[in-house]
């Protein structure tokens, strides 16, 4: 199959693209390079089957494919708080060109939306009839509404012109390549430790987060796009850790002579987020299989491997 890959240059878009290249897709890799890298997506730029496609998703794009994951949009605060209007053109304007592409082509499409859209929840675990808690002129409003208007759009293109869509909503997901400089709790409280600066707790550490490694997110992505269930529908781990607790576990595992600081916590911090995932059980026969552990033993090693022996 012809399949593009929206922000395919990004952490959970090169993983993927990697799984498709090896399953034999023809994988069109479109991408602005705002928080993706070259790097990410090295290894395939000579390949027969891959095309990269630098592109800006705000502005309108025609290609020929069969299915589009749709990815593109910085996923970590810092970045999509830096210009705040950009990220809702991306989450607007942008998914309405991708679902317009879709409707011209027939092509199947995947929105990546976010737990975001359960804002700072007051039902937990979160189920997806949960319609949330969301602040809509905040600081986060430019992504979690903006995800919140994607999904939107994804129904109304499905409702009034048949495009096979699926919607995920992917919780806190980490691993391999995440940059350095992201800013998301993970990739922060790894380098810190591995560089021998204060971890940076945001508040006073207690509230909660549920991490995803990102070879299950990856798999449940796929089964989704293949599946007839279109969603929403949680991909992410259960397993929920007060951020205090992931510092502490990545103190221990790199050094415990780390020292914790605690700094502000930003505004509108969620303070508890776990996926019920029974329908990703049900309909896609998906669960997570990397624990906390294993996961952060994997990025800790390709984090070292960057920042110790600059590789
Ligand atoms: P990322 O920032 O690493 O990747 C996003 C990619 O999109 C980057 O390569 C970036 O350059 C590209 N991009 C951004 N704006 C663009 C634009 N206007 N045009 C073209 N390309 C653009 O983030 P990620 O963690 O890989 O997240 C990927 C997707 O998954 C995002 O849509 C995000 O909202 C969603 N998601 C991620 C998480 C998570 O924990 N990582 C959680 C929930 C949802
Ligand atoms: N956080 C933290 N220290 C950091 C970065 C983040 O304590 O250096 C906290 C942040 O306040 C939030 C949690 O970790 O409560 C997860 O933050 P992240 O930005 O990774 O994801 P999101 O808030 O979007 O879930």
């Amino acid at each position: 199959m012809k399949i593009l890959v929206t922000g395919g240059a990004g952490f959970i878009g090169s993983h993927l693209i990697d799984r498709l290249m090896e399953q034999g897709h023809e994988v069109l890799c479109l991408d602005n390079f705002y928080t993706g890298t070259k790097r990410n997506i090295l290894k395939w730029l000579n390949h027969p089957y891959f095309e990269l496609i630098r592109h800006d998703i705000t502005e309108e794009i025609r290609l020929e494919v069969d299915q589009i994951y749709h990815l593109a949009c910085p996923a970590s605060p810092v970045h999509y708080q830096a210009n705040p209007v950009k990220t809702i053109k991306t989450n607007v304007m942008g998914t309405l060109y991708m679902l317009g592409l879709a409707k011209r082509v027939k092509a199947r499409f995947l929105l990546a939306s976010t737990s975001e859209v359960y804002g700072d929840p007051d039902v937990h675990p979160q189920p997806e009839e949960y319609r949330g808690n969301v602040n809509c002129n905040g600081i986060r409003s430019c992504y979690d509404e903006g995800k919140r208007v994607a999904e939107t759009l994804a129904f109304d293109y499905y409702r009034q012109n048949n495009v096979d869509i699926r919607v995920a909503r992917i919780f806190n997901s980490y691993g391999t390549r995440m940059l350095e400089n992201d800013g998301r709790v993970v990739s922060n409280f790894i380098s810190q430790a591995l560089r021998n600066k204060p971890i940076t707790i945001y508040g006073d550490g207690l509230q909660t987060r549920s991490f995803c490694y990102v070879s299950d997110l990856v798999e449940g992505l796929i089964r989704l796009m293949n599946n007839d269930y279109i969603g929403p529908i949680n991909l992410g781990n259960p397993g929920e850790y007060t951020i205090l607790e992931l510092a502490q576990t990545i103190q221990n595992m790199i050094n415990p002579n780390a020292k914790l600081i605690y700094q502000s916590l930003p505004e509108d911090d969620p303070k508890q987020r776990q996926p019920d995932i029974t329908k990703a059980i049900k309909y896609l026969g998906w669960q997570p299989t990397i624990n906390l552990q294993e996961g952060l033993k994997l990025t800790i090693d390709d984090f070292r491997d960057r920042i110790i022996n600059n590789n």
